[in-house]
């Protein structure tokens, strides 16, 4: 595995490979790598020939500065991992190399950047999100890049940025990979003490009670997630929110007739974590 630090030097790997007849496949993360980052590693693994990691913590995405500072790093544990896995090319570039003087472009997904994550953490948090996205795509051109479902927005955003711009790179979003109480696994969880960390999971009960409601037939959206505010009150969790919203639109439903994404945000011992699942109308009508 090679670690690259530069958009000249990536673009020559990679057009190396491509020659050969590879198949390119790009996984974007901001390292601190976990099981999550480790299976999108792999799935890019098993369908292409030349499997490239970006590993870049971009600034333009963090509404709080302290957020940023605090976000875990250790390259040399990540490259490890990354290695383990069979990963061709660590693209880990300094900020300067992503953003050189006088950079002022940026890509806006209107509409879906706007709700849950869009109000809670500000405009600027999707517009920074597509902006770097974009610019992977465009330095690697691969075939296909994998995202995670736990990110639910960013996928959907993500998607149709491609589909808007004609990126010609196959979108792959793989499921949501959780510790065994259910947690979600992300490179936050780290910085949750052990009693934050024993409250977590209930974040995750909390969507699954939404399912098992709406897999016995209830149709309701706000009594449907009722019994999922139920357990986080009880946990003495309140949300920042915990929606029912279109999986297309991310427009809130009040009846629950077709997929429908119920997405959580809580902070929890002071760490913000987000989650979501994917629920399909149940078979008996209520
Ligand atoms: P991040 O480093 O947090 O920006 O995440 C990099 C990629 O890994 C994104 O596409 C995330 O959606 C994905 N990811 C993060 N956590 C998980 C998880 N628990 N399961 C699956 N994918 C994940």
């Amino acid at each position: 595995m090679k670690i690259v630090r530069s958009v000249v030097e990536l673009r020559d790997l990679v057009r190396g490979a491509r020659q050969g007849g590879a198949r390119i496949g790009l996984v974007p993360t901001m390292g601190a790598f976990h099981d999550g980052h480790l299976e999108l590693m792999r799935r890019a693994r098993e369908q292409s020939g030349f499997v490239v990691v970006s590993l870049f913590v971009n600034p333009t995405q963090f509404n709080d500065q302290a957020d940023l500072s605090r976000y875990p790093r250790d390259e040399a544990r990540d490259a490890e991992l990354a290695r383990g896995v069979g990963v061709d090319v660590l693209f880990a570039p300094a900020v300067a190399e992503v953003y050189p003087d006088g950079f002022a472009s940026s890509v806006q997904v209107a509409g879906l950047s706007e709700p849950l994550e869009g109000t809670m953490r500000g405009p600027g948090h999707f517009r920074g999100v597509a902006t770097v996205v974009t610019k992977l795509l465009n330095m690697v051109q691969p075939d296909v890049a994998y995202f995670g479902q736990k990110d639910a927005q960013q996928a959907l955003i993500i998607r149709r940025l491609v589909r808007d711009l004609d990126i010609p790179t196959h979108i792959e979003i793989c499921p949501t990979v959780r510790e065994p109480d259910g947690l979600a696994m992300s490179s936050r969880n780290v910085r949750l003490d052990p009693t934050a960390r024993q409250r977590a999971p209930t974040l995750a009960r909390a969507l699954r009670a939404v399912e098992a409601s709406v897999a016995e037939g209830e149709h309701d959206a706000g009594r449907a997630l009722a019994a999922g505010e139920a357990i986080l009150a009880e946990a003495g969790i309140a949300p920042e929110y915990f929606a029912a919203v279109s999986s297309d639109t991310l427009e809130p439903v009040a009846r629950i007739t077709g997929e429908t994404l119920v997405a959580i945000a809580a902070k929890v011992g002071g760490v913000r974590l987000i989650d979501n699942v994917l629920v399909h109308p149940g078979s008996h009508e209520r």
